[in-house]
């Protein structure tokens, strides 16, 4: 049976590119029928931190990224690669230094590794010095750790960053002195920004749980992240996770760089905000709105999933959509200072917006269509264009010159507060 893993170490919270790693793990463990193993690097005692571990636990879970069997701890082993350390000690393939043991390596060989992503790559043993195995402090090297758990768990696939690509000919020396079987590497090319430099925080946020804050959707992070490196072999680009699991290939990886584009992670996730449910929408919505002080218990749930409904079309992130209709959701109007002048400060405007609340005050019922035909009625009486009533009015109520029909955000907004937003905008354009 095919066997993956993700072996982070908890010394800060999930980083996109490791979110990118343990996606493929997952995929490639879910596409072959296999096995998807977690285990916890944790070696380093003064840099792991119980907060990061349970961040990045949350993380895969928020991703949906669920692992087979117990997660794995590295500190609860060290006995076994104490043992495995010993061994080798014993046979005459490590020696003592102080209190730690290192590997002996023979110079001049050439070690071949088989990689499933670059092909065949060399390694002279020139190259590498004899290897640490178990520190001064009594813990394991990672290369160490890394091969007695792998191959103890029975790990068939290693795939990992490309950061990684010089540890594998190590490793390979390694399983032979303990006369192990490896497993087969695939090394994945490292994430890049657009200016194709190593990603940093200069490209945006590179911590995956600052994405679920922004309100990005945890099914629009697995569609991103999974073609960071990877294609389908068609330009197909939005792929449901049944469709990644059943495409995915490690044959389709890509050499070189995957590059991080924040504009397309943008554009992904709104596609996705447009498909998804108010059911799934809602609470993300009430939770962004409660960072952001906006939060009301009063907030009708029926209201809500309106404003919602009606903006869910046109915002890139949760978070966008709340700050579009911030106007709707807070007695604030954020208003935009060249929409005001552009809109707002024309000669008739504050004419034609008293005189727009005025028919709005009148109206029976206040729905959507009654709004647009008093609007439309009363552009032809004054001989306007419906649009210099409409254009000047979102300004007034919205505080943007963009947004979703000015109808229908009218009556959300309701009467009252559209009203006062009127005339309070012709008051100040009179005065
Ligand atoms: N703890 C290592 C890392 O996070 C794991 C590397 C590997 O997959 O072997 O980079």
């Amino acid at each position: 049976m095919i066997r993956a893993r993700f072996a982070p170490s908890p010394t800060g919270f999930l980083h996109v590119g490791s979110a990118r790693t343990a996606l493929f793990n997952w995929l490639f463990a879910r596409h072959e029928k296999g096995e998807f193993l977690l285990r916890i690097e944790d070696t380093d005692a003064v840099r792991s931190k119980p907060e990061f571990l349970d961040e990045i636990l949350a993380s895969l879970k928020w991703l949906g990224l669920a692992w087979d069997g117990e997660v794995e701890f590295q500190s609860k082993r060290l006995e076994r690669y104490r043992t495995l350390a010993e061994k080798l000690l014993s046979e005459g393939a490590a020696y003592p230094e102080g209190q730690a043991i290192l590997f002996k390596v023979t110079p001049g060989e050439v070690i071949r590794l088989e990689d499933l992503v670059h092909g065949a790559i060399e390694v002279n043993t020139l190259e590498i010095k004899d290897q640490v195995l178990i520190k001064s402090d009594g813990m394991p090297t990672y290369n160490f750790a890394c091969v007695v758990d792998d191959s103890d768990f029975k790990i068939t696939h290693v795939i990992r960053g490309d950061d990684h690509i010089s540890n594998s000919p190590k490793q390979l020396l390694l399983y032979r002195a303990l006369k192990l079987t490896p497993p087969k590497f695939a090394h994945i090319p490292l994430i890049l920004g657009t200016d194709r430099s190593r990603l940093s925080k200069r490209h945006g946020a590179t911590n995956l749980n600052d994405y679920q804050k922004l309100g990005y959707l945890p099914e629009a992070v697995v569609n991103f992240l999974a073609l960071l490196g990877w294609s389908p072999g068609d330009d197909r680009e939005i792929l449901s996770l049944d469709e990644l699991i059943k495409t995915f290939d490690l044959a389709k990886v890509g050499k070189t760089g995957a590059i991080f584009d924040l504009k397309k992670f943008s554009w992904m996730n709104s596609q996705y905000l447009k498909a998804a449910s108010l059911e799934t929408l809602l609470p993300l919505v009430q939770q962004a709105l409660k960072e952001r002080g906006w939060w009301k218990e009063s907030l009708d749930p029926v209201w809500m999933a309106e404003v919602v409904q009606l903006y869910k079309d046109r915002a890139e992130t949760v978070e966008d959509l709340c700050r579009q209709a911030q106007g709707l959701f807070t007695d604030e109007v954020p208003y935009d200072e060249e929409a005001v002048r552009l809109r707002l400060k024309l000669p008739g405007t504050a004419q034609r917006l008293t005189a727009f609340a005025d028919r709005l005050e009148k109206l029976p019922a206040w729905d959507a269509a009654a709004i647009e035909s008093a609007c439309r009625g009363l552009a032809d009486e004054l001989k306007a264009k419906a649009a210099e009533l409409i254009h000047p009015a979102r300004v007034a109520v919205t505080g943007r010159s963009v947004g979703p029909s000015l109808f229908h955000v009218l009556a959300v907004a309701g009467r009252d507060r559209a009203l006062r937003r009127l005339r309070l905008a012709a008051g100040s354009l009179a005065a």
